[in-house]
């Protein structure tokens, strides 16, 4: 399974009045066609800003200072054999069916896509075809006047202009059956749907057009657990059968370990750990994993013990010198208020475990990293 996106140390400020906010710090992952990648951390941390700024949604006073966001879009044969719903349009050849419309034009390269290079035209085709958002609030997300329907025929309507009215009516009631809504809700506004029936349709609008990939921001926030619960099986089951690749950005540690694939966790704008769900239950690494890990009830099996984190994070217009985390690890000792730790596989076992944390550094700590014993 190849790469989808490659994000390389990624940086972006905020110019408020009083001062400049480094939100995220030369930020670099990767991510593969498919995956699931969770990204977790305390709010404030980044998570949302990083993804505003992947789907260049950001707006003044935030500004990308630099690095640089790679897309590599499936080859045309192969979209044609995998579109299994809707034949999307071929996005390298020139001739797209988008021509038509002033919406969207054609994607620059077959190759990679240089997405903070996009021009708006070509931003538009490649949002709907290629990445999709889904945001907080679901409410926010649709048109309060506007039939279900409608909204998402509309969709169909700007960037396959070549079918049919009955096509595209077909295509939204199987759109919504996928996502569990009976397809007579069509014709329901907003206001007439529950909140995760809303949830729902936001995402059945977020796979009109079959995306690659799909951020999630906090989508379930709002919605009570069981709910919850509902929607998180909906995401997985649906990314799983379309190899959609997501990033679900929340709050909450103990969803991503059942979600993601692989778990990134921020903290004050930079990546402090990245791995494999599997690897970051069994052994998290940085402190601050240990403490989001411990500090919230698992939704299965025995309560473990929440520790929770003291303190709070820092202001991100003064944020400590050294591991920004000192004041709050019980770990700290002398370099850890001189030099920020790298994000770095953690040890020679764990070679895809990275973690930004000198405990791990062997310069830093000649006897080595420590036991597990330790936490
Ligand atoms: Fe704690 Fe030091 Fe590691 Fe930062 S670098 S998390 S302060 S041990
Ligand atoms: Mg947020």
């Amino acid at each position: 399974n190849g790469v989808l996106l490659e994000v390389r140390d990624l940086s972006v400020d905020y110019y408020a009045v009083n001062g400049i906010v480094h939100a995220v710090k030369e930020v670099s992952f990767e991510l593969r066609r498919g995956e699931i990648l969770g990204l977790a951390g305390e709010s404030g941390c980044g998570k949302s800003t990083l993804a505003y700024a992947i789907s260049r949604l950001l707006r003044p006073p935030a500004y990308i200072t630099g690095g640089q966001v790679l897309y590599h879009p499936r080859k045309p044969e192969k979209r044609e054999a995998t579109s299994h719903i809707v034949a999307v349009s071929d996005l390298s050849s020139g001739q797209s069916a988008h021509n038509g419309t002033a919406a969207a034009s054609p994607l620059p390269s077959p190759e990679t896509i240089d997405v903070l290079r996009l021009s708006p035209a070509q931003l538009r085709a490649f949002r709907w075809n290629e990445m999709a958002i889904v945001f907080q609030s679901a409410m926010n997300a649709l048109n309060p006047v506007m039939t279900i329907g409608t909204q998402i025929m509309d969709v169909l309507k700007t960037h396959c202009p070549e079918m049919s009215t009955a096509q595209r009516k077909e295509r939204a009631a199987e759109l919504l059956k996928l996502v569990g809504i009976a397809p007579d809700r069509l014709r329901s506004y907003p206001h007439e749907l529950s909140g995760g029936m809303r949830q729902r349709a936001v995402i059945a609008i977020a796979l009109a057009l079959t995306p690659e990939l799909i951020i999630m921001d906090e989508p379930t926030t709002a919605l009570d657990v069981v709910v919850q619960r509902e929607i998180l099986d909906l995401i997985s089951s649906l990314c799983r059968e379309f190899s959609t690749a997501l990033i679900f950005i929340t709050h909450d540690l103990s969803l991503l370990l059942e979600l993601a694939d692989t778990i990134a966790v921020m903290y004050a704008g930079k990546m402090v750990e990245k791995a494999s769900s599997r690897e970051f239950y069994a052994h998290p690494r940085h402190p601050y994993s240990y403490g989001l890990l411990n500090s919230f009830p698992k939704l299965h099996g025995p309560i473990r013990r929440m520790a929770g984190i003291p303190g709070s994070p820092p202001d991100l217009r003064s944020v400590p010198a050294g591991c920004a985390f000192h004041p709050r690890c019980p770990f700290a000792w002398q370099p850890c208020q001189r030099l920020e730790p790298q994000l770095l596989p953690s040890t020679a076992e764990t070679p895809r475990q990275l973690v930004a944390c000198h405990l791990y550094d062997a310069h830093q700590r000649p006897e080595g990293p420590p036991s597990s014993a330790e936490f």
